[in-house]
């Protein structure tokens, strides 16, 4: 039996993850007020083991206007993007603010790389109209992720590492705090918070191949649904273009932005078939379709023809050591193949969760006093249908800004209430039922099948037979986890636990996309339905709402799409 703690920690705010938008949101409360007493919670062991530090490729801001660059080009390019499904208020914040909190994180030390006049030197991206993707080499999310922990330390927030949080505490649509599983002494310990920020990044993982880390398994969605929060746009998953072969592991967008060039069977830069202007360097869905299109059409690599190459040769030894030192040794490590000499077998990967919480511009979650939701497990408005790269360490940096903003106005009114008794004791049987399994079922088969089934039928091209199969599978699923077995039956360090608990949260945010990519009858951004291929602006300029319903399954609503002055167009690249 795991008990909860009688004695709780009290503060005012407690931030739930420890990657950049964590950092961002607890350095900005306390630049308003440095009395706020924030605390950091986090499963990984520290915020540098956070997904946030695998960043490669860089971060939007426009810098340099003398070749024509602007906010407003920035602000377009975004809305296209995302297919005309971003919320454009939500997109005008975003790039208005990106070159002060990047210019903030330059000052707060963050390394990155300059041109020879000493500027932050900037890169192409894929849909970007000019080369505005600062970047660190291509290592830019950590380096980032190191100057926003400084700041951390520096401030001396207590952070709370290798602690798994199990549930908010919410009654009455009021978030008390949550309930976190304490993995080193075996307890289960109450944050009892004025408010909670949820900044537990994305979902990849329920996707067999993926770019996520291990720990992207939507616990903070899952958590916030169970507890009726509203989902937002949940069926819509980038995929891209870039993972390394069967590995999944990202190989950056920047080794595109740098120069390189996508390749099928017969040696053809087959990207001038579906964007010939922009060739390479179009937004990740359009380049994602353009590699499985080759893939099904017989001109993939290989003896089984299953994926394509990116070769980045032509770049050169010094180039590649220069701008794209990591993709080099991933690539050495992980296929035994020397980008210098040899281009790299690639296939696209699950990459960024495009649906998530629902919050308002304030980033406060739609419906419940006392709970945000910020970086990548929020339901990103401005992002659209088809996020655009490195407009996503932005959006964390815009965000941690926003929310600590808001989060200190809103602590500033509010106490503490006392804890309802009967949530605590709802949370610790829900965590002891799963501890006490006995039955014939392994977590870590439903965890692969899940898996498999979400690459197969909810992938990049979807239609109504595949995602009702899915939905079918899952919910098959969700009836064989009731009958798992834990055998580790300890307090301390139960990762057989933990792993029962993402792999639940993962068959949780499963159903919710696949049933949402099933509802949405159209193709748009990243959302590919073969039997539905037009984007239907008639019927789907709307955002998806899902809430779980009382039947246990997700039940949907809609809502406008915040459309200012880029009236939708047909968009090609
Ligand atoms: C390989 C890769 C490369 C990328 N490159 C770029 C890029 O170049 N440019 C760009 O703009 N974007 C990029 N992205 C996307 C971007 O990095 C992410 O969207 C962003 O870093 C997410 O940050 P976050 O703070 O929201 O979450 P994360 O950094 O994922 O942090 C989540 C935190 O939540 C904690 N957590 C989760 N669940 C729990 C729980 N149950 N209990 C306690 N703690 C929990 C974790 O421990 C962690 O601290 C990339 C993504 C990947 C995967």
């Amino acid at each position: 039996m795991i008990k909860i703690e009688k004695e709780e920690i009290e503060c005012d705010i407690a931030v739930v993850g420890a990657g950049g938008a964590a950092l961002m949101a607890a350095r900005t409360t306390l630049d308003i007020d440095p009395r706020i007493k924030v605390v950091l919670i986090n499963k990984d062991n520290g915020p540098i083991r956070s997904h946030t530090g695998a960043a490669q490729g860089g971060v939007a801001a426009v810098l340099d206007t003398s070749k024509g660059d602007s906010i407003e080009e920035h602000i377009f390019d975004t809305v296209k993007g995302g297919d005309y499904l971003g919320n454009q208020d939500a997109i005008r914040v975003l790039c208005e603010n990106a070159p002060r909190v990047v210019g903030k994180l330059g000052d707060w030390g963050a390394n990155f790389s300059r041109t020879e006049n000493g500027e932050i030197a900037q890169r192409a991206f894929g849909g970007h109209s000019f080369n505005r993707t600062c970047y660190a080499q291509d290592k830019t999310g950590h380096v980032m992720l190191q100057a926003l922990y400084e700041q951390a330390l520096k401030m001396g927030i207590e952070i709370y590492s290798e602690w798994y949080v199990v549930s908010l505490i919410v009654k009455d649509n009021i978030c008390h705090g949550v309930v976190a599983y304490d993995l080193n002494e075996g307890k289960l310990k109450v944050i009892h918070a004025k408010a909670v920020i949820l900044a537990t990044g994305g979902h990849g993982r329920a996707f067999f191949i993926t770019s996520n880390a291990y720990a992207s398994t939507g616990d903070g969605a899952a958590m916030a649904y169970r507890v009726g929060m509203p989902l937002g746009d949940m069926g819509l998953m980038q995929f891209h273009p870039t993972g390394l072969y069967k590995k999944g592991v990202l190989v950056t967008e920047a080794a595109r932005g740098e120069g390189g060039w996508l390749l099928n069977a017969l040696g053809e830069r087959f990207m001038a078939r579906y964007a010939p202007a922009k060739m390479e360097l179009a937004p990740r869905d359009v380049v994602s379709r353009g590699i499985q299109r080759e893939i099904l059409e017989g001109r993939g690599c290989g003896p089984n023809k299953d994926h394509v190459l990116l070769s980045i040769v032509h770049l050169g030894e010094k180039e590649i050591a220069k701008k794209l030192p990591q993709i080099r040794e991933i690539t050495k490590d992980l296929a035994g193949i020397d980008p210098v000499f040899e281009p790299i077998p690639i296939q696209p990967t699950a990459h960024y969760s495009m649906g998530g919480v629902l919050v308002d511009l304030n980033d406060m979650v739609v419906g419940t006093k006392g709970a945000f939701a910020i970086g990548e497990c929020k339901y990103p408005a401005e992002q659209g249908a088809n996020r655009l790269g490195s407009n996503s360490l932005l959006q964390l940096l815009v965000d941690g800004e926003i929310v600590g903003k808001s989060v200190a106005e809103y602590v500033k009114n509010s106490q503490l209430h006392p804890i309802p008794g009967d949530v605590l004791e709802s949370i610790e049987n829900d965590v002891n039922a799963i501890l006490n399994c006995s039955g014939p079922e392994r977590v870590a088969d439903i965890k692969l099948i899940l898996q498999k089934t979400m690459s197969a039928y909810c992938g990049i091209f979807r239609n109504k037979r595949e995602l009702e199969l899915a939905l079918g599978i899952i919910r098959e699923l969700k009836q064989r986890f009731c009958h798992i077995k834990i055998s580790d039956k300890t307090a301390t360090f139960n990762m057989a636990l933990v792993k029962a608990l993402e792999t639940r949260n993962l068959l949780t945010i499963s159903e919710v996309m696949a049933a949402d990519a099933l509802a949405r009858e159209e193709s748009r951004g990243s959302h590919y339905r073969t039997d539905f291929p037009e984007r239907d602006d008639d019927k789907w300029l709307k955002h998806t709402i899902a809430r779980l319903g009382k039947d246990g399954k997700p039940e949907f609503s809609y809502k406008p799409v915040v459309i200012l002055e880029h009236k939708p167009q047909a968009r090609t690249y």
